[in-house]
């Protein structure tokens, strides 16, 4: 019989066909599928292997009871009780099916949303599961249930709800004068002009537990300000690539959410996009915090990484303020094997070379994979709000700044100025209040603090319009998720 594990927090299903041993895992694949619901109740999971995965990959799967495969459709599926019909809902998102090093599929793991609530359907499924993982979260999974898709307010009444007292910040009017600013274009290394020369080119992937550096470490290799940082955890939702340009190489950055567990439709979001990076990338960077010893999370993270099995180094950040170093650096390294340490300072560049020469070293030659005046992949619109943002994060404190997201809502050409009207949403009228201040202070600090960085990068001046909007627990109601940008279907 195949064995299933729970994990309430992640809202996840393992199946195991056989037994895994540490480390045997080697790749992962993603597949489309479905949970099959009778009466509510799961009755089976479904998956669409046709083109994912050859027969002889399923060996092991197919050998247990309740599993059937159909060698011409490619449809594998575990049945926990058998015949009957059933309603098909499809996964949220794919599947990933680990496969060891022969190819073999060892296990897959599903995920539910929180609204489907994954908990109260596992009755039949129960002779299955053999271990259960994570708090009782049925609680947060009918809140979320009950918030619901109806709850997010409609475009059409936002001007409406931002109200007078609102007051958008005329920026333009308090700021520094734009004359003033430069156009810095500050590439951190010489550019050469896209070819199909070979040189070393690659991705690679900045993991680690949130505020740990990552974003810090980008922007210090890139010489601006590509990924938002903040003191805050959870600062980066957006995988954001920071693409850097030598003559003998080429390294694109993916930059990731930090890993942790989630506890939000945010949340998942977050970790599935840090977890996509994975595959996709060639060399892993493990960017840990120095100053403080390694926790569970880290544990975890490490895990994850050396499952994926590719060059792998440890990065120990923050030495600057590192005392106990030596003492950390030996717990970081017995979470290995690392395949090379490296120590740095992204606040003081401390390092920087040398671990940029080790990711060099480990990345496959071939052509350039970007243009080389490219330095990231996000959108002039989407680096703009995420500036607004980071404003917000860096003049609030506490349950403010998780729940923020900014839209720019117009972008038009105004004379000699560019108008940018970006809206903040929050979460709670609470949350509006502390954002706009007393008499409109704290939204024209942020508005002013913003503009400056978006004149930067722009090199322009802009008359920025910012506005909050309260959009009532967004982080927990997937059309909201989705129509801020959130959707792991749209994951890069
Ligand atoms: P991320 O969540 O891993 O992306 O972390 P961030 O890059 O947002 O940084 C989190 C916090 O750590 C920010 O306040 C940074 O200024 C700070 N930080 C990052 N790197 C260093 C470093 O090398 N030394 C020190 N002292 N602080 C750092
Ligand atoms: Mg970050």
């Amino acid at each position: 019989m195949v064995e299933l594990t729970y994990d309430r927090d992640a809202r996840m299903l393992y199946a195991y066909f056989a037994e895994i041993e540490e480390g045997e895992d080697a790749t992962q694949v993603e597949c489309d599928g479905c949970f099959l619901l009778d009466a509510e109740q799961l009755v089976g999971l479904q998956w669409e292997t046709a083109g994912v995965l050859l027969p002889e990959a399923l060996r092991y799967a197919v050998g247990h009871d309740g599993v059937t495969y159909d060698q011409t459709t490619g449809m594998l599926r575990l049945l926990f009780r058998p015949g009957g019909s059933a309603t098909e809902v499809p996964f949220p998102f794919p599947a990933i099916f680990d496969l060891d090093r022969n190819g073999r599929a060892l296990g897959v793991e599903v995920v539910a949303e929180p609204e489907f609530e994954l908990g109260r359907r596992l009755e039949h499924a129960e002779a299955f599961i053999v271990e259960v993982f994570g708090d009782d979260d049925d609680e947060a999974d009918a809140e979320a249930a009950a918030a619901g898709p109806g709850t997010a307010q409609s475009v059409d009444d936002r001007e409406a709800e931002a109200g007078p007292q609102a007051r958008s910040a005329q920026v333009q009017a308090d700021g520094e004068p734009a004359a003033e600013v430069e156009n810095e274009q500050p590439p951190a290394a010489p550019s050469t002009v896209m070819s199909a020369e070979v040189v070393r080119a690659g991705f690679v992937a900045l993991l680690g537990r949130p505020n740990v550096g990552k974003s810090t470490l980008l922007n210090a290799y890139l010489g601006q300000k590509v990924s938002i940082v903040s003191p805050k955890p959870q600062t980066t939702r957006l995988p954001v690539r920071g693409i850097l340009n030598r003559d003998d190489a080429q390294v694109v950055f993916v930059d990731t959410p930090g890993l942790h567990t989630p506890r939000s439709g945010l949340g998942e979001f977050m970790v599935q996009a840090a977890r996509r990076a994975i595959p996709d990338s060639d060399v892993l960077c493990f960017v840990v915090d120095a100053s403080e010893a390694p926790g569970a999370l880290d544990e975890r993270i490490a895990e994850s990484i050396k499952a994926a099995r590719k060059p792998t180094i440890l990065v120990l950040n923050k030495v600057d303020v590192a005392r106990q170093a030596d003492v950390f650096l030996q717990q970081y390294r017995e979470l290995g094997p690392w395949d090379q340490e490296v120590a740095v300072s992204a606040k003081t560049t401390d390092g920087l070379p040398t671990l940029l020469d080790e990711i060099v070293q480990r990345l496959p030659e071939g052509p350039r994979l970007f243009p080389t005046d490219e330095v990231t992949d996000l959108t002039e619109r989407e680096q703009v709000a995420e500036l607004v943002r980071e404003k917000v994060l860096l003049n609030t404190s506490e349950e403010v700044p998780h729940g923020v997201a900014v839209e720019i809502e117009e972008w038009a050409e105004r004379g000699e100025r560019l108008y940018i009207r970006a809206t903040v949403n929050v979460e709670r009228d609470s949350h509006k209040g502390i954002l706009i201040g007393e008499g409109g202070k704290m939204l024209k600090k942020i508005g002013a603090a913003a503009r400056y960085e978006i004149e930067r990068l722009l090199g322009r001046q802009v008359f920025l319009d910012v506005w909050i909007k309260v959009r009532k627990d967004w982080r927990r109601d997937p059309s909201s998720l989705r129509w801020l940008g959130y959707d792991v279907k749209k994951l890069k």
